[in-house]
């Protein structure tokens, strides 16, 4: 993408309504527009940021077996009345009446309609365990929308649904989930632990929530310090096979949310070892048996032919609520910090005189060379404008180009996260950077 010719628009001023760096971040680099309280248009960049985060998510659900499919954000309320959550989900739903005065809503989750789905194919044990999952627009009508698309009130989300034939089954379920998180967010670049969690309106009695730690987090979390240390893609490289040792492994570690925090454990683990901090909850799963299968009709028949009322997890993580997590992880007073594999763009070149033939020609050469993961700031703006526009936007690599190492065919490469600058012909240029893309 050239700049002369793109839609990035960074602003200068920090926007008075962002408390929190993430949201101010996004804001000023141009990645997300506000559209009404808590509701936001993605800008190209910000566009790009969040396809890449849903890539890794579909990339890692699919590696754990669950299938993708696509279930509409608008549902009939009757599904609802039947699960009798209708009426207990209060006024974060967003209700809608249609022209033929039926009751419809704006989904904030779809146990209830992926339950009426499978219950319309599933008839014996041998269509189980299976697990579906989607990448879909929520709205929930929170009642104080926060901190720009960590708490909107319309959010995509993914969510799984597991459905299996008993308990053990679903606990297996559970697990593989489990570890597909952890690999999930480590190949964004976070630390998410999990931690023993309430269950909430989901309901249920198996919980876990995916936190990573921020003095921005809206809730406080009580952790063993070696889980800080723990890194599930070396243990587990391939993330397949049993996921038992990988979910034993994190587990065996105190971790607990506020609401589910154990004193007496807590106690326990020496004080040196002790780390209370405030996190962002980015993923959240959960084992509730037959909770919506059971009055929804859901049953198949078992191996011996009786009828079986198979047992349920769901699993959501905060696609949206992701990039600004990975904003709050990853970034500097000079502006985001991207990790490589979620990177809007891997490189921005920047010539610093355009007009000069030599740099002209090699900025070219190098835009050229990165097909769809470059942007060529070709604007004639001053150096100092484009250098600080590079940094807000935080791409992982900058090419600064300009007519005394261009007339010797050398691109500046500077690294955003540590500063490093390095010296190379194109070539090397070239290949030091398509080795970060991966
Ligand atoms: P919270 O406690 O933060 O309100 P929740 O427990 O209600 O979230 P879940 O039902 O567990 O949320 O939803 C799954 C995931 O969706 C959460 O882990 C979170 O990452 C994300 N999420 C939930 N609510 C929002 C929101 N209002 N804005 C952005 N992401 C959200
Ligand atoms: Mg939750």
């Amino acid at each position: 993408m050239r700049l002369s010719r793109a839609f990035l628009p960074t602003l200068k001023e920090t926007p008075a309504e962002a408390q929190i760096v993430s949201h101010r971040l996004m804001l000023r680099a141009g990645l997300i527009r506000q559209t009404s309280a808590g509701i936001y248009a993605w800008l190209p960049l910000g566009l790009r940021v969040l396809r890449k985060v849903s890539e890794i998510v579909r990339q890692e659900q699919d590696l754990a077996g669950a299938q993708e499919i696509l279930m509409p954000t608008i549902q009939p309320a009757e599904l609802w009345k039947e699960s009798g959550r209708y009426d207990d989900y209060g006024k974060e739903m967003l209700r809608i009446t249609d022209r033929h005065d039926r009751e419809m809503l704006f989904g904030p989750t779809n146990e209830e309609m992926v339950t009426d789905i499978f219950k319309t194919y599933a008839k014996s044990y041998r269509d189980l365990p299976r697990n579906l999952y989607h990448i879909q627009w929520k709205f929930r009508d929170e009642i104080r929308p926060r901190f720009g698309v960590m708490r909107g009130r319309e959010f995509l989300m993914k969510d799984a649904y597991s459905f299996d034939i008993d308990a053990e089954g679903a606990r297996e379920s559970y697990r593989r989930m489990f570890r597909a998180y952890l690999r999930t967010f480590a190949r964004m670049g976070l630390k998410a632990i999990p931690m023993q969690a309430d269950t909430g309106p989901i309901g249920g009695n198996l919980s876990h929530e995916f936190i990573i730690l921020a003095e921005t987090g809206e809730s406080v979390v009580y952790l063993h310090k070696d889980l800080l240390d723990f890194d599930v893609l070396a243990q587990d490289p391939t993330g397949t096979g049993d996921p038992s040792p990988v979910v034993d492994f994190w587990t065996s570690r105190y971790a607990a949310t506020d609401e589910k925090h154990d004193v007496a454990a807590w106690d326990a683990i020496p004080a040196e070892s002790q780390v209370t901090e405030r996190g962002i909850e980015v993923g959240h799963i959960f084992y509730f048996g037959t909770k919506y299968s059971k009055p929804m009709g859901l049953t198949v028949s078992g191996p011996d032919g009786t009828p079986v009322v198979p047992e349920m997890g769901s699993y959501g993580i905060g696609v949206s609520r992701l990039l600004a997590a990975i904003i709050e992880a990853g970034h500097d007073e000079n502006g985001i910090i991207w990790p490589d594999a979620v990177a809007p763009f891997a490189c921005a070149i920047l010539n610093l005189k355009p007009g000069d033939a030599a740099a002209d020609a090699l900025c070219e050469q190098l835009y050229a060379a990165l097909p769809g993961e470059a942007v060529y700031d070709d604007r004639g703006e001053r150096a100092g404008a484009k250098f600080a526009d590079a940094d807000l936007i935080g791409y992982p690599w900058q090419a600064i180009i300009g007519p005394r190492g261009a007339a010797k065919g050398i691109v500046e490469l500077k690294r955003r996260a540590t500063g490093e600058r390095l010296e190379l012909p194109l070539e090397e240029a070239v290949a030091k950077i398509k080795a970060s893309i991966a």
